[in-house]
């Protein structure tokens, strides 16, 4: 028989009525805004496979219909074309907010847009939630901790932010977007979650996307030089995407709000970086040096025990096994590319 829907008990539980999932678990419909981006598509892959209904809201800025095609013929996966700066009525139990540029390239590109879709993105998708009962889950970033002064970075660390730098659209919009979950949470009751998401990477990040293990990855497929900004002595943590998605699900599924760190703690310069990238992917990769970025911050790590003792979740890929798994999906996509090209 057809799922039957309602939509009027508390957010994210088990409702009554639905098609049941495996055992003592109902079927859910549950949003993933983002969802045709990097991190979403990821996401919709664990949600569809555990048995829920999606619906993927995308305006397709920095996500594409390739990371969705495999489920088009899915009869529980729904892709809609519409921006989050617009109201949208939808009846659901969850939903994951992704939707937002990530990268500094994309983010940049259009500062105001970027902080229009923090802003009134998320206010929509909290009224939203506040309208159907749903849980509502956020992915905040490490950047709300801006050029951090504390290492390396606990949830109750406030940041060293910039409000009115390059950056700031997109650190500050995050910032915000906290600050309107936790007044919905407050105020209206709203079951909401925040994550703050750590550099992560994984098959799917866009080849253009000028992330630094993005660009290291497709400079060495490409046999061009790595390009390491300033002195490539600046670290960051690389998270593998597998290793997200199971966070988000932890963090949704649970019940504490948050905010929690989900990142992998294994810190690396950028250096350091490029020489795994050198030994994991092909030997005779070279580097080369340019000018860095305004206002990049100069180290970053998490401190990853709050998600360990109360989510029971922490990373399990090592960026050694991580990296060659993303490999062959960005050769493939390059040869594309160059086919189109007619090289
Ligand atoms: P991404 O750029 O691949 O995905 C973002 C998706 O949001 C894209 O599909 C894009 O088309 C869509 N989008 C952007 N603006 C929109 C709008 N106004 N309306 C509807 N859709 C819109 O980025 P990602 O790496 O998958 O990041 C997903 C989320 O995780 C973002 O919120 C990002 O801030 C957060 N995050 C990611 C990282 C990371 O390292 N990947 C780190 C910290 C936080
Ligand atoms: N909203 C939406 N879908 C809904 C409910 C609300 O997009 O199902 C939008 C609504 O248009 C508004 C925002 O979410 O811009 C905040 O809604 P809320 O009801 O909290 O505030 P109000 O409309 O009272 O300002
Ligand atoms: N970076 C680099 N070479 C590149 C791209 C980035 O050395 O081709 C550096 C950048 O200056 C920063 C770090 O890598 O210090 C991480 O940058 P990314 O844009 O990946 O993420 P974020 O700054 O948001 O952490």
């Amino acid at each position: 028989p057809p799922s039957r829907t309602t939509f009027n008990s508390g957010g994210g539980g088990v409702r009554t009525g639905r098609v049941p999932v495996g055992i003592g678990r109902k079927r859910l419909r549950i949003v993933v805004t983002g969802g045709a981006g990097f991190v979403g598509s990821h996401l919709v892959d664990k949600l569809i496979g555990r048995g829920d209904e999606v619906i993927v809201i995308d305006n397709f800025f920095t996500g594409r219909k390739e990371n969705l095609v495999h489920l088009f013929s899915n009869p529980r996966f729904e892709l809609i074309r519409h921006d989050v700066v617009e109201p949208i009525l939808l009846e659901v139990d969850q939903i994951y907010h992704l939707a937002c540029p990530a990268s500094p390239v994309h983010y940049k590109y259009n500062p105001v847009k970027t902080i229009k879709t923090n802003v009134m993105g998320t206010l929509n998708m909290l009224g939203l939630a506040k309208r159907v009962g749903a849980r509502f889950l956020l992915t905040s970033t490490s950047e709300v901790y801006g050029d951090p002064l504390e290492h390396p970075q606990k949830e109750t660390y406030w940041g060293n932010v910039n409000p009115i730098g390059e950056r700031s659209c997109y650190d500050e919009g995050k910032r915000t977007a906290e600050t309107l979950a936790m007044d919905y949470h407050r105020g209206a009751g709203v079951e909401v979650r925040i994550a703050r998401i750590f550099n992560t990477y994984g098959p799917r990040m866009c080849l253009d996307d000028g992330r630094v293990v993005s660009n290291f990855v497709a400079q060495t497929i490409r046999k061009l030089p790595m390009t390491v900004y300033g002195d490539g002595k600046q670290t960051r943590s690389f998270q593998y995407v597998s290793d997200l998605v199971e966070g988000l699900v932890a963090l949704m599924e649970n019940d504490h709000v948050g905010p929690f760190n989900l990142g992998n703690p294994g810190e690396f310069t950028m250096l350091e970086l490029a020489e795994v990238i050198k030994e994991v992917i092909d030997p005779s990769a070279t580097i080369e040096f340019k000018p860095n970025t305004a206002d990049d911050p100069h180290k970053r790590k998490p401190d990853i025990s709050k998600a360990k003792e109360l989510l029971n979740w922490e990373p399990k890929i090592p960026l050694r096994e991580g990296l060659p798994r993303m490999v062959s999906d960005f050769r493939n996509r390059i040869l594309n590319e160059d086919e189109g090209k007619g090289l």
